[in-house]
């Protein structure tokens, strides 16, 4: 690899008092061959495909979308709203439902890939975890990007050196400096006894744990908010099998929980697909950390990649 090059891809990041950029030990990473997947997206309905395909080293993700093939990069830059799910928008095209792809992405180390919907302007759903997705990438393998001179390049992660926060009412983010990536998560529904108040922890950088503990918790609803939301136009494509649904009177409708805390750990997922969109340029996106949210969502997500984006 020339230094000229990779010291150019680093120069903007090493001055930042809050975060520096250290390489991993590893090479970038991209696919090994194209995959897609199709299924019901979750807002739109539609049917829709995702194909992913392999991608230069520094490119990092970025998705196609729309009649003019539109790329949209995978980064905070291009968040346009996060309620109910994450989307990502440029110049008139738009990608909803991001972040369970992104989620797998990132934990599994695919630095650098391009994603193009067909079908619609969202990702499917497909069960309403990630684990399909981890199926997909584990079947195609992973391999060495290379740029555009045949080079590979070292793919960088950032180091925290200081605590951030970001709150809202009473749900916060607060990340403190660690030696690894780790994520904590509490989530607490009062009126739904059947969640109730969950925590979860876990080193969430390291594949097999995302594997085993994250990957197949599933996207979760309260039965007697979605008739609301129905009606606002969303969720026109959640049902009983890509989403597990609690009713705030009768508990869990359609069991088995894979978990018993499945609905925190599924904010973990959330909270490393959203995370993600803090790589640049093929380099990792989760801050080397110790996370910690109480109640969060994508939107306050979003907003901790924001101030550390900002701080750059
Ligand atoms: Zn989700």
């Amino acid at each position: 690899m020339p230094f000229p090059r990779f010291f150019s891809s680093i120069r903007n990041h090493v001055s930042h008092s809050k975060i520096s950029w250290k390489s991993t030990g590893t090479v970038q990473k991209t696919l090994a061959a194209e995959i897609s997947r199709s299924g019901t997206a979750l807002h739109s309905g539609a049917r829709t495909t995702a194909k992913l395909f392999p991608a230069m080293a520094g490119d990092g993700r970025f998705f196609v979308s729309g009649d003019c093939r539109t790329r949209i990069l995978a980064t905070v830059d291009f968040v346009t709203e996060s309620a109910l799910c994450t989307t990502l928008s440029r110049d008139g095209a738009r990608v909803r439902t991001v972040e369970h792809l992104l989620s797998a992405l990132e934990a599994i180390g695919v630095d650098n890939c391009g994603i193009e919907i067909v079908g619609g302007d969202e990702v499917p759903l497909l069960d309403g975890s990630a684990s399909e997705w981890v199926e997909v990438i584990k079947e195609v393998g992973l391999c060495d990007a290379k740029d555009c001179s045949g080079n590979n390049m070292d793919k960088l992660a950032p180091f925290l050196h200081e605590h951030v926060h970001v709150w809202r009412k009473d749900s916060f983010i607060a990340a403190f400096p660690s030696s690894k990536v780790h994520i904590t998560y509490g989530i607490n529904f009062p009126k739904v006894p059947a969640i109730g108040c969950q925590w979860f922890s876990c080193f969430a950088m390291d594949a097999s744990v995302y594997v085993k503990e994250i990957a197949s918790s599933r996207t979760f609803c309260i039965y007697e908010e979605a008739d609301k939301l129905l009606k606002a136009g969303l969720i026109q494509g959640g049902s009983m099998e890509n989403a597990i649904v609690c009713s705030a009177s009768t508990g869990w409708l359609n069991p088995p929980l894979r978990y018993d805390d499945e609905a925190c750990r599924h904010k973990v997922l959330d909270l490393i697909g959203d995370l993600s969109l803090f790589a640049r340029s093929g380099n990792q996106g989760l801050p080397v950390a110790h996370i910690i949210a109480y109640k969060g969502g994508h939107s306050l997500h979003t907003e901790l990649v924001r101030l550390l984006s900002d701080s750059h």
